[in-house]
């Protein structure tokens, strides 16, 4: 638990949620400022800031509860589709850093906008830059 993270309060109860799932090591509760109707968090119970900070069984755990709520959600509130994601860091749009993934109920016609509109100007790389790019993430 870090003392000073809105999220760890909310997992100790010291800050009120409207709690949709929980698990022994997960807690998903709806976003205070939702982007939808629906739009939930799902958040590992310890503290850690990033995805990579989390060992494979917590992982794992976390991502049984997304793809558990993700359709629960979904037909609960009658959405066409959902949005999934992670702001992963300050530069990733990340707000409270406590890990958290997001699930952002969809519904036709409701102005919003795919992942794809989260990255900034697209860099043009050339198919040689691609390669050396996957060479060296698949190190
Ligand atoms: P981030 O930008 O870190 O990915 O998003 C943080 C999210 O947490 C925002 O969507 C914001 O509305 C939500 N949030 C911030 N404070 C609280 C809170 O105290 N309670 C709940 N339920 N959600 C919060
Ligand atoms: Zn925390």
């Amino acid at each position: 638990m870090s003392d000073d993270c809105i999220f760890c309060s909310i997992v100790a109860g010291d800050i009120p949620a409207r709690t949709v799932r929980e698990t022994d090591d997960v807690l998903a509760f709806l976003d205070a400022n939702p982007l939808s109707r629906g739009h939930a968090l799902v958040i590992p119970k310890s503290h850690a800031q990033h995805v990579g900070d989390l060992d494979d069984d917590l992982a794992g755990e976390l991502f049984a509860v997304v793809t558990d709520l993700v359709p629960h959600i979904g037909s609960t509130v009658g959405a066409d589709g959902a949005n999934v994601g992670i702001n992963d860091g300050e530069a990733a749009g990340q707000e409270v850093p406590h890990v958290h993934v997001h699930v952002i109920p969809r519904f036709e016609g409701d102005g919003g906008a795919p992942l794809h509109a989260v990255g900034g100007e697209r860099p043009d790389l050339s198919d040689d830059e691609l390669d050396a790019v996957a060479e060296a993430i698949a190190e």
